[in-house]
């Protein structure tokens, strides 16, 4: 049985110093209808001016529902429609954060409404930060487990940097909206899910050789959500009801875990850290950007195929903690199955699927622990054993 997200929260709470269950969003909404709550939120909160932050897409799945209702309570609004860059891709950068900013500026605004998938987020929750404003989630698409992060990877002259921001105070995911989401969103909302298996493994890994900060009970409200997830890959592959419930709420839940814990060692392991590498690389190439779930999933896949190969090669042979290692090895899948899985929820599952060339995979499987140096995994200890 997997964990709903009230009791998610109140087992994340007890295990917290300070702050209890002041640290996550409230309320938090995962239902069919939940946009209808924000005004009323809205009108409780006593914010007279808001801002809206949407693209032209989540504008008409969510913004424009949001406008009306809001206006219709007295608030006075002023939606930004975040522009693309000129590859045509809305993005995290210093001209779209600007953009807002200076809508903020002119409105007055009390508050600020995110209504759109990942990169909305980080636009809104940076340009709220910088405007002392809180911040409120209205998630348009089941694509990463971000929406409750307190940092914002922005984009500053073309090179990718991850900044302080602030975490919604409150999210209303409105599953009837989310359903209605491109299906490659909700395949790569799952990718980034599958990502926990190598993510939970190389924090694990982390704990055991090099003493990095541990959790079991978190380690384990992150499991519970991946595996619900795996439950239902089908579900998510063919846009059922059950299946974007449940992937949404596992989104989330993996979202609270890093605010808990105020990191995102259970969240992100090697598979992201390739997922930055080929993203870096596309950037200077000029390239488009693949979606972050999309690489993460097969990157996942690679790593797994990588780690179980280095096991069965002899890796650790003679150390104290092979056996410990090859125990939790043992919890992640081969990588045909994780390709498999990837395949039912209707995503890429291959590099050659994904698009990215053998060679940046090669570069990226040496180099690629470099990313995050304040982060102990098994590739980093293998390329610098
Ligand atoms: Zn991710």
């Amino acid at each position: 049985m997997s964990l709903s997200l009230n009791e998610v929260v109140a087992r994340l709470s007890e295990g917290m110093e300070q702050g209890g269950k002041g640290a996550f969003p409230d309320p938090l909404v995962v239902a069919d209808g939940a946009i209808r709550q924000v005004p009323e939120y809205i009108a409780k909160r006593g914010f007279g001016n808001l801002s809206i932050a949407a693209d032209a897409n989540t504008y008409e799945a969510a913004g424009r529902e949001l406008e009306a209702g809001l206006r219709e309570r007295g608030v006075k609004v002023l939606t930004t429609i975040v522009l693309p860059n000129s590859q045509g891709d809305v993005v995290a950068d210093e001209a779209s954060v600007v953009q807002l900013l200076m809508d903020l500026q002119r409105n007055n605004s009390q508050a600020v409404v995110a209504a759109g998938a990942g990169t909305l987020h980080d636009i809104a929750r940076y340009a709220a930060y910088t405007a002392g404003l809180p911040f409120i989630s209205v998630p348009t698409a089941p694509s990463v487990d971000g929406f409750t992060s307190k940092g914002a990877p922005l984009l500053l002259r073309g090179d990718k940097i991850t900044v302080p921001a602030i975490g919604p105070e409150a999210i209303f995911a409105d599953l009837a909206i989310l359903r209605l989401a491109p299906a490659a969103l909700a395949a790569a909302g799952f990718g980034d899910m599958l990502g926990k298996y190598t993510s939970l493994f190389d924090w694990k890994f982390g704990s055991v050789t090099a003493g990095e900060p541990y959790r079991a009970d978190v380690a384990e409200i992150t499991e519970q959500a991946l595996l619900a997830c795996v439950r239902h890959a089908e579900d998510i592959g063919r846009g059922a009801e059950e299946g974007l419930r449940v992937l949404t709420e596992a989104l989330i839940a993996s979202g609270l875990a890093m605010l808990a814990l105020g990191h995102s060692h259970p969240a992100s392991g090697a598979e992201h850290h390739l997922s930055h590498y080929w993203e870096m690389a596309y950037l200077r190439s000029g390239h488009r950007q693949l979606l972050h779930g999309a690489k993460v999933g097969v990157a996942c896949a690679e790593i797994a195929a990588h780690y179980h190969g280095l096991w069965s090669a002899g890796m650790f042979a003679g150390s104290p903690w092979r056996e410990a290692v090859g125990r939790e090895l043992a919890r992640v899948p081969g990588d045909s199955v994780l390709r498999g899985l990837l395949r039912k929820a209707g995503g890429p599952s291959t590099l050659e699927e994904l698009g990215v060339e053998e060679e940046l995979f090669k570069r990226s499987l040496s180099e690629a622990h470099q990313v995050r140096l304040n982060r102990w995994t098994m590739l980093r200890a293998v390329n610098e054993g």
